[in-house]
């Protein structure tokens, strides 16, 4: 395959040119065969295949919600060929058994890599430590209690000890659910005016401090998922400023939505950590640019839609993010806000390379990868991006059973057309105008 004319992008070695990408048996190679199949990328962003570091595929046990089947479908029409997929699934991945399920189901489909993150404790319910070592032979990438954090010392003191003498990551969803005591969305003038339970930002950054306290003691590797706030953004700053190895991942709907989204009490604007103020906003935006912030995830957490119509108070948090996040983060970093609900903050300040490099680059430093590269010899794992493609949400499209974006008839610049993994061309988009034929 000839992928001809394309803006050739490669973060991990500061690669940004229009150029030919040759593709022969699934590996990179220098030049074309006789017969090659000519793609024309000539408008388009060729770039290593997009990571995303926070999935909730729902399998096992809620395929009402999602399958790993539609889930990994999802994420390649979002241009990404690998997903980290978290383990409050029921039951939960907490034995090397329910890992390796995930991982052959994933094969099954083949749509992208999935790499399934197992828990910390045995059943999410923070007393027993699982084994991580069995856990990791069985394929498990990290380790996370997510949808709930560790709250006992002591039990996530000797996982930090586990995880430094293993070597692993652990990833912490930061909530203390004493502070947090109920709350569905940030504690602030737009709970007030709701009458709902607003949610103490002190729940997350607490757990942090904690947390990186124990990194210090143990070195064992830390990562903060969805971050939310300034000031865990600063506590963050701060770790990494003493040398300790601890990352943070941020929403891409936490890049651009404040809790003034919520004011209608829609439920497809209800997710944990909540959605904040303009000065976190303007915060994780800067954790970004400074790199306190290593990588964009998506925290893709899709519902059904008779989930969501409990109501603001009682349906479940998240919203699905896999097919809307290059666009909304190009939106964020890229492009001035156009929604009103977006205003302020630095913004129009960085370039395609550098946003792809936290889809690309920083996932894969965060987990210790050697990241996808378009250098000869490397196996094919791609992502065509057209970059200028004008197009409006619409969730009845979408390949994920969920439909539940506080994104819907948002007008997004910026779209994934197809991705390429090996011998597989997995998705060009028929109406990309560059491909007619595909
Ligand atoms: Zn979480």
């Amino acid at each position: 395959m000839i992928i001809r004319g394309g803006q050739v992008i490669d973060a991990a070695v500061g690669r940004d040119e229009i150029a030919d990408v040759f593709v022969a048996d699934g590996v990179i190679v220098a030049g074309p065969g006789r017969d090659a199949f000519v793609l024309d990328a000539t408008g388009l962003i060729v770039c290593p295949g997009l990571m995303d570091l926070h999935v909730h595929l729902r399998e096992p046990g809620q395929s009402h919600k999602e399958t790993i089947e539609t889930g990994t479908a999802a994420a390649a029409a979002g241009g990404f060929t690998f997903v980290a997929c978290m383990p409050n699934t029921q039951p939960p991945l907490d034995t090397p058994d329910t890992v390796r399920w995930v991982i052959e189901r994933a094969r099954e489909a083949d749509h992208c890599e999935v790499a399934p993150v197992a828990a910390i404790t045995k059943g999410r319910r923070g007393h027993e430590p699982t084994d991580f070592a069995a856990l990791l032979s069985a394929g498990a990438t990290a380790f996370s209690d997510d949808g709930t954090g560790v709250e006992d010392d002591a039990v996530m003191r000797a996982a930090f000890e586990r995880a430094s003498e293993l070597d692993v990551l652990l990833i912490q969803h930061c909530e203390y659910k004493a502070i947090s005591a109920g709350g569905v969305m940030h504690h602030g003038d737009v709970s007030r005016r709701l009458g709902l339970p607003g949610l103490d930002p002190r729940s997350e950054e607490a757990m942090i401090e904690r947390d990186i306290d124990l990194c210090r003691r143990t070195g064992g590797r830390y990562h903060v998922a969805h971050i939310s706030t300034a000031k865990a953004i600063d506590l963050v700053r701060r770790a990494k400023g003493e040398g300790l190895p601890v990352t943070a991942e941020v929403c891409t709907h936490h890049l651009i939505l404040t809790d003034v989204a919520c004011a209608n009490a829609d439920p497809n604007t209800k997710m944990h950590p909540p959605l904040r103020p303009q000065s976190d906003v303007d915060a994780c935006r800067r954790g970004l640019l400074d790199g306190t912030i290593d990588c964009i995830v998506t925290d893709h957490a899709p519902h059904t839609a008779e989930e969501k119509s409990a109501g603001f108070l009682k349906a479940p948090a998240g919203i699905v993010g896999l097919e809307t996040a290059l666009g909304v983060a190009a939106m964020a970093m890229i492009d001035p806000p156009t929604s009103p609900l977006a205003k302020g903050g630095p913004r129009g300040v960085v370039d395609w390379p550098r946003l792809l490099s936290w889809l690309t680059t920083g996932p894969a430093r965060v987990l210790k990868r050697r990241p996808a590269s378009i250098e000869i010899g490397a196996g094919a794992d791609l992502t065509l991006i057209d970059p200028h493609s004008q197009w409006k949400v619409d969730p009845r499209q979408f390949h994920s059973k969920g439909r539940n974006t506080p994104f819907e008839g948002w007008t997004l610049a910026g779209r994934a057309v197809g991705t390429v993994r090996g011998r597989q061309v997995n998705r060009l988009l028929p109406d990309s105008p560059s491909n007619p034929s595909l």
